[in-house]
């Protein structure tokens, strides 16, 4: 039920339907901001881990926007617990391994009068990257999105095969980057100024500002679709690469580096990758300094060397006081890293938690601890 702007959700309720209810209910006056892209995934599922969806930049992760949670315990007995509670942090995050989540209540927000779409294209992603890193008029963004080249590459390759994009009459040129950005407010002359400095700042660093697309209200959600589609790309890119060798899996890692600018960040990134003979695709997140880097390998020795790339990122990036694997999950296909390069703090309380919630091992066996 929805009470008092809140809504109670089965944690195998999709995103799709908590996004529908919330508007229904609330007559179309609220708005539950924090989905991921992927729609039929599950509140229950994406607290698992730190699911960050598309407006996180404003809005935050999923399990930001939950007040109480309801799990089942190893014993078969239901528990309620709210953010002043231990176990409500134990749980979040947790990757399914201390106990099922049943049910959430979720807090929701008023819809915005006003949402305007901005893809602004620069000729590559450092440049892009320059451009978010100077980006200060952040009060009024909600979405704050890299595509690379290689997206863009992507997307032409499997433009077929996805609807949303299909439908798309001119899809950019992959030989450019983009930033794409959503403002809203409710005052629509806020917007206009932003979105006036942005331009300019665009131009700064080399952006075309006679080429920026923009769309206003529902229409963001062919922008939206776009980036989405870049997920689904790289899935659809590994599934043919797996297909030519079953030794060939996802290799994805969202790190932050505190002591990065997003430039740096894409810069280390594009720089390992080449050094490494590797080929990889960035976007997303880069408002949060957090984008996913994908690294597409073409035979195991490949996947091999991308498998020590990733650990090499994750390490650096927990000894600069980061993190590695937040969004991701370390899940079983990337215990083994975890286990090299967690700070022993960080591993020593997962171990703890495990032992003091779920001592006979019952729920995900083998994840993330050996
Ligand atoms: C194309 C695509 C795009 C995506 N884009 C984004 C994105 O932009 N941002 C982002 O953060 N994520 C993104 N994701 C990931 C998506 O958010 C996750 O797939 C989703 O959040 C996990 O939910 P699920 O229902 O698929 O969970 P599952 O895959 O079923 O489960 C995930 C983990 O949670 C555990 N789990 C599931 N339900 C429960 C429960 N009730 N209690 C305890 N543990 C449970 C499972 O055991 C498993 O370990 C994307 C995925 C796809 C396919």
């Amino acid at each position: 039920g929805f009470q008092h702007n809140t809504l109670w959700a089965l944690a195998g309720t999709t995103f799709s339907e908590i996004e529908t209810s919330v508007r229904k209910e609330s007559n179309m006056t609220r708005e539950f901001p924090a989905s991921p892209t992927e729609k039929s995934a599950t509140i229950g599922g994406a607290l698992s881990f730190g699911a960050r969806g598309l407006r996180s930049y404003k809005y935050g992760s999923v399990s930001d926007f939950v007040t109480e949670l309801e799990y089942c315990d190893c014993n078969g007995n239901l528990h309620l617990c709210s953010a002043s509670d231990s176990n409500f942090h134990d749980l979040l995050g947790s990757e399914g391994m201390l106990g099922i989540i049943t049910g959430v209540r979720i807090r929701t927000s008023p819809i915005p009068k006003f949402l305007w779409g901005l893809m602004f294209f620069f000729p590559d992603s450092l440049c892009a990257a320059g451009f978010a890193d100077a980006v200060k008029s952040i009060e009024h963004i909600s979405v704050f999105e890299l595509l690379d080249s290689k997206s863009f590459e992507l997307l032409q390759e499997f433009r077929s095969q996805i609807s949303s994009i299909s439908r798309i009459s001119e899809l950019p040129s992959s030989s450019q980057a983009a930033i794409y950005l959503e403002l809203e407010s409710d005052c629509e002359e806020t917007l206009e100024e932003t979105a006036e400095d942005l331009l300019e700042l665009a131009a700064e660093y080399h952006g075309d500002p006679d080429a920026v697309w923009n769309v206003v209200g529902d229409e963001v959600e062919t922008f939206r679709s776009m980036r989405h589609a870049v997920s689904e790309c790289v899935n659809l890119k590994v599934a043919s690469l797996h297909a030519q060798d079953v030794l060939i899996r996802k290799l994805s890692c969202s790190c932050f580096f505190p002591n990065k600018t997003r430039q740096e960040l894409v810069n280390y990134y594009q720089d390992s990758l080449a050094e490494n003979h590797l080929s990889g695709v960035i976007f997303g997140h880069i408002g949060s300094g957090n984008p996913y880097v994908n690294i597409l390998s073409h035979s195991a020795e490949e996947y091999h060397n991308a498998r020590i790339l990733i650990q090499k990122w994750g390490k650096d990036a927990f000894e600069a006081g980061g993190h590695a694997f937040s969004e991701c999950g370390v899940g079983k296909l990337y215990r083994d890293i975890f286990q090299h390069i967690a700070p022993i703090n960080l591993l020593n309380k997962r171990i703890k938690l495990k032992q003091k919630w779920d001592p006979s091992g019952l729920f995900n066996p083998k994840n993330m601890l050996v």
